[in-house]
């Protein structure tokens, strides 16, 4: 026994903290760490305002509970606050640091912050040993705290200006996108109205994402980033250029996005007065500023950076308990989906190389260091903010491209159109537009589109070309063959759902009979339910799932004051992506899944766990169901069944979210995927086209790359019965979600005999 016992390693103590500029989504990670911790046993510390906190100790450095990170998934900023602290950049504050830590026996940190802040913690842990030993050296070592552990640091990023090498998004960069394109689409409306232009300067020393993205995502006509400063003495003048040419073509607003490290070659800061002075003179008209600034830090965080920051900080406590104290410090990430661990050391100098290469005016070098991901985004915003299309080449081949949607609407078709339509004709080609999807192919509804016709279409919700759910079937196929005839269509863009898929793959069935069916064929993933195989992720996915987290904080909201159970029924048909993401994003406590079903047993445990869970005094708790997890356990089934057998504890209610899924504007995430995968489609119809070949593929985003699949494997990766991919990655998160929403486990309520957790927040989540 004895021996055993020496076996035991001592349980790691953990704090967290978030230091440096605040970002939303960082209170989901603080709430992640805190229960992940706790569910594995470990006793979790807040240390409140960064590393001021850690400095200044006492009450700073409080054990968190469960309850206390209750109800704080859909705030913005962080509740343990955060500050800069010029006294831990000394080595008197770290000192100070290290005993207040090792007072509190904290042997792991999870720290939350911008490359300043995972920078401090990399040193920290580099002096940790020194800083020990200097304490026990003046006798200063707290009480019962000699031979300390050697430290142990996760590096969360948390960084609206996604700065951060080592993880595709930092916590927060998606909100400030959302914050971003919905000012620049409020104030399109306006400048439109009174033909203006107008200058927006976004957030953005070193770092020109921001700029970038959200002038992809919202149309914009021109954009400055530090990265990149326009190339040319006569900047100013192609500019002016631009925009004059612009509103001789018809658009009625303009719009400029500057980011507000933006510079010349020179190194000379191109303010938005600046910009100001040279639109106005130049193009003689009034032009108005704005500068966003803090707005883009604020207001509740998106659907993804509440899930990205849940994974990491669930991620980060994983790590730290499953790697040996005081292993090298690294950082959790996320590329492709995938959570990543990476030396924080090399992140941290990447990052700050990338800054440092734009202070040295190396701009190459800090494109480069950014990766081809920026550099492809960058190269289709120069096509897209284009006023009007390059000439076609003098004898260049031009093809005929069409474009058609198919299925139910998803937010981001219209982007992708626009995207589609404007490179092709810069390229030299004719893009042709299909009314109505495959109906409209059988009537002949086909048009030309020229550079204007899709102009204003980045930010529209909705299917301009109009879609449904019509799969062409033996007797269409004249028709078809005809309209393709008639047209010289040489290839064919397909942007929507399943049905889409369904006809390209029996268009290319048919070729044997069609020879004008031998032309190329691409699928893009566009549809809410993200249920195509080949993609991680489709075309309006993200517009839905922040939907329906707008809709169920709401639902919350209204709940206050009594005790009751929402059961939310999410669409989906037969995925339940948007089940499960948005009840990790919003802390619902069950979700049921098509994946999954339901089963007696599984109504039977959820009845006695919300029972048991009333009684002890939640007030409120949310089920969400996607609307084909069963076929007879009806989401009105659900709600009779729990209250009648919650009858005098709880009461229940349904909220059937329906249509608001599938319209509204979309979001900037979904936005920046259809340009993509539009852009990368049209490259590969031109060159296959060219070439009179007839591949036929479908496409998507699988590890943060796009991936082509030829159509014939169709059936190996579709689940064709349930009309889902065979391989969702997603179903990998159910563990976490499980831990998260589960009532607080037993040993958490004994764990802190002689300190004083901080007071309970809510008592709901
Ligand atoms: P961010 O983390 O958002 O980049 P800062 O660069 O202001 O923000 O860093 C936040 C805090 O991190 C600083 O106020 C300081 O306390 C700490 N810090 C930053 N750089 C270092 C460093 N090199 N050594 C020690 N501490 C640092």
């Amino acid at each position: 026994m004895k021996h055993m016992m020496s076996q035991v390693e001592p349980k790691r103590r953990l704090a967290v903290l978030t230091s440096g500029g605040d970002a939303p989504g960082m209170n989901a990670a603080i709430r992640a760490v805190v229960r992940t911790a706790l569910d594995r046993g470990v006793k979790v510390y807040a240390i409140y305002e960064g590393y001021r906190g850690m400095v200044e100790g006492g009450s700073r450095i409080r054990p968190l509970t469960w309850d206390a990170v209750g109800g704080i998934l859909q705030r913005g900023g962080t509740i343990i606050g955060t500050a800069r602290c010029e006294v831990f950049r000394t080595r008197a504050g770290r000192l100070q640091a290290a005993a207040n830590l090792l007072a509190h026996r904290i042997d792991s940190l999870v720290v939350i912050g911008g490359d300043g802040s995972l920078a401090g913690a990399v040193s920290f842990h580099d002096e940790w040993p020194e800083l020990v030993a200097e304490l026990a050296a003046h006798g200063q070592l707290p009480q019962g705290s000699a031979n300390p552990p050697p430290l142990s640091i996760a590096g969360i990023a948390g960084s609206i200006d996604n700065d951060i090498i080592g993880t595709d998004m930092t916590i927060g960069a998606d909100t400030a996108l959302h914050r971003i394109t919905e000012a620049i689409d409020a104030i399109s409306s306006t400048a439109a109205s009174h033909q203006r232009t107008f200058i927006v300067e976004v957030m953005g020393r070193h770092c020109g994402y921001l700029a970038l993205m959200g002038a992809l995502a919202s149309g914009a006509d021109w954009v400055l980033i530090p990265s990149d400063p326009p190339q040319g003495a006569d900047w100013e003048e192609r500019m002016c250029t631009v925009l004059r040419t612009g509103r001789a073509a018809g658009r009625r607003d303009s719009i400029v996005v500057v980011a507000e490290g933006a510079c010349d070659r020179q190194g000379n800061r191109i303010t938005c007065e600046r910009l100001k002075k040279i639109l106005e003179e130049r193009l003689q008209e009034e032009v108005r500023v704005t500068i966003l600034g803090h707005i883009q830090r604020g207001g509740p965080p998106s659907a993804f950076d509440r899930n990205l920051s849940t994974i990491l900080g669930y991620a980060a406590v994983d790590a730290l308990l499953q790697t040996p104290p005081g292993t090298e410090p690294f950082l959790i990430g996320m590329r492709g989906n995938r959570i990543t661990r990476l030396p924080l050391r090399e992140c941290v100098a990447q990052s700050q190389a990338v800054t440092q290469a734009i202070l040295n005016r190396e701009f190459e070098r800090a494109m480069t260091l950014r990766g081809p991901n920026y550099q492809a985004a960058f190269r289709t915003l120069r096509t897209l903010v284009r006023a009007l299309p390059h000439e076609p080449e003098p004898g260049q081949q031009r093809l005929r491209l069409a474009v058609l949607h198919s299925g139910a609407p998803a937010p981001g078709m219209n982007t992708a159109v626009r995207a589609a339509v404007r490179i092709g004709i810069d390229k030299g080609h004719i893009m042709l537009g299909v009314r109505n999807g495959f109906q409209g192919l059988i009537a002949g509804d086909v048009e030309e589109l020229n550079w204007m016709s899709v102009n204003g279409w980045a930010p529209l919700g909705g299917a301009e070309l109009g879609t449904n759910r019509k799969v062409p079937n033996g007797k269409d196929f004249y028709a078809i063959a005809r309209t393709l005839d008639a047209h010289q269509v040489q290839g064919i863009l397909m942007i929507g759902g399943w049905s889409g898929y369904e006809a390209m793959y029996q268009l290319f069935l048919a070729r044997d009979h069609f020879p004008t069916f031998n032309i190329p064929l691409v699928c893009v993933p566009a549809t809410i339910d993200n249920d195509l195989p080949g993609s991680e992720l489709s075309i309006g996915a993200d517009t839905a799932l922040n939907s329906i987290v707008e809709a169920v904080d709401k639902i919350k909201q209204s709940a206050v004051a009594s005790r009751r159970c929402f059961v939310v029924e999410v669409m989906g048909h037969y995925c339940g992506y948007l089940a499960q993401m948005s009840g990790l994003a919003t802390g619902a406590e069950r979700v049921y899944l098509p994946e999954e079903g339901i089963t007696l047993n599984d109504l039977q445990a959820d009845v006695t766990a919300l029972r048991t869970a009333f009684q002890h005094g939640k007030r409120l708790s949310v089920m969400i169901r996607s609307e084909n997890a069963h076929p007879r356990y009806t989401t009105s089934f659900l709600t009779t069944l729990f209250a009648e057998e919650g009858a005098g504890i709880f009461d229940v209610r349904q909220a059937i979210l329906g249509h608001l899924q599938q319209g509204g504007n979309p979001t900037p995430f979904d936005r920046i995927l259809a340009t993509r995968l539009a852009a990368t489609s049209i490259d590969f119809l031109i060159t296959e086209a060219s070439r009179a070949s007839s591949a036929a593929v479908f496409l998507g985003l699988q590890g943060g790359q796009v991936h082509f699949h030829h159509l014939d494997d169709l059936p190996r990766l579709a689940d064709w019965s349930h009309h889902r991919p065979k391989q969702q990655w997603w179903l990998d998160l159910r563990p976490i979600a499980k831990v998260m929403a589960q009532p607080a486990p037993r040993s958490c309520f004994h764990s802190f005999a002689g300190e004083q957790p901080i007071p309970e927040n809510r008592i709901d989540e």
